[in-house]
């Protein structure tokens, strides 16, 4: 990678780049180490409806807790497994394991729950990925409205044709797909007419924003109107305070997410949440 050519031709790396490519090397060693040892966990954040009070559905992210327990945070990692190759590895690991979390849920209250997982980019340009989820799902004995999957707006948004196609094979199989951190990419309201999507998660920097600033907050109320009117369930990302519980109620959001319903759990412990909730 970044590599610099000192005066007599030698190849030296600064201080900086050496660390991060020591990091870079760590962490793709970690992330190999606990997918061959069983390192990987799902955790479980439930999905709150605002004016049932209920959850019917929940967010899987995805934990490494390999190696001495340090964990290591998805938003480091992931971005190391997506240039590194092995986000295939690990995204095919996520959908595995949340089919069978699903199908461990079945003889229970949460038969007809729903898990959400994360999808990256790269992995939609798999042109076996729509076959191997419903595949995954099937083996499982699950129903696809069972799964959903999300995706950044620019990973969508980018996509070419054959992705697109991926992403339609899953929403007419009744998988929900979901466009993540809504607002923060490259936002195009044609694409998301014409996309196979069926709800929205307005990233949480909105939010953060629009308690302080009548400009965000006016964002926010229009990105929930044009999701309603393309028939769009709107979810809201990192509500932490009753106040702002309230805010999104207010603006007519469908569905919030955070720390102030729960934090993401292993899953008994989200069961456990749910049936007290
Ligand atoms: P994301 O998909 O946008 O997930 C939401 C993140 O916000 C999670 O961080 C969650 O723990 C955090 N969060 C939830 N509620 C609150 C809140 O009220 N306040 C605050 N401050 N944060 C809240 P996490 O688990 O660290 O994941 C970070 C990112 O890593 C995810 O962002 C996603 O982009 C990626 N990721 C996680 N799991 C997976 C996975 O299985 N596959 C892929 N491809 N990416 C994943
Ligand atoms: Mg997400
Ligand atoms: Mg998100
Ligand atoms: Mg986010």
């Amino acid at each position: 990678q970044a590599k610099e050519t000192g005066k007599n031709g030698v190849c030296f790396y600064t201080p900086d780049i050496n660390d991060r490519l020591v990091h870079y090397q760590e962490i793709t060693n970690l992330l190999r180490d606990a997918l061959n040892n069983d390192g990987l966990e799902l955790h479980f954040q439930p999905q709150i409806h605002l004016a049932e009070r209920t959850s019917n559905s929940c967010e899987a992210l995805i934990r490494c807790f390999h190696g001495q327990s340090r964990a290591v945070s998805p938003a480091v990692f992931i971005p190391v497994a997506e240039k590194s190759g092995l986000i295939n590895r690990i995204g095919e690991w996520v959908i595995e394991a949340a089919c069978k979390q699903l199908s461990a849920w079945q003889k229970t209250p949460l038969n007809n729950f729903r898990v959400d997982i994360n999808l990256s980019g790269r992995q939609l340009t798999n042109p076996h990925l729509a076959n191997h989820i419903l595949e995954t799902v099937k083996r499982y004995n699950l129903q696809p409205h069972q799964l959903g999957v999300e995706l950044t707006e620019n990973e969508v948004f980018g996509s070419d044709e054959s992705q697109t196609k991926q992403l339609e094979k899953l929403k007419q199989a009744g998988v929900h797909i979901s466009i993540d951190d809504f607002g923060t990419g490259y936002s195009s309201l044609v694409y998301l007419r014409k996309l196979p999507v069926s709800g929205i998660k307005i990233d949480r920097s909105f939010l953060q924003h629009a308690m302080q600033n009548n400009a965000d907050m006016a964002i926010m109320e229009a990105m929930i109107t044009v999701g309603h009117s393309l028939g769009l369930s709107v979810l809201v990302e990192g509500v932490e305070t009753e106040e702002q519980a309230q805010l999104v109620t207010k603006l007519g959001c469908d569905l919030a997410q955070g720390f102030l319903y729960a934090k993401p759990m292993p899953a008994q412990k989200m069961a456990e949440f749910l049936e007290s909730f």
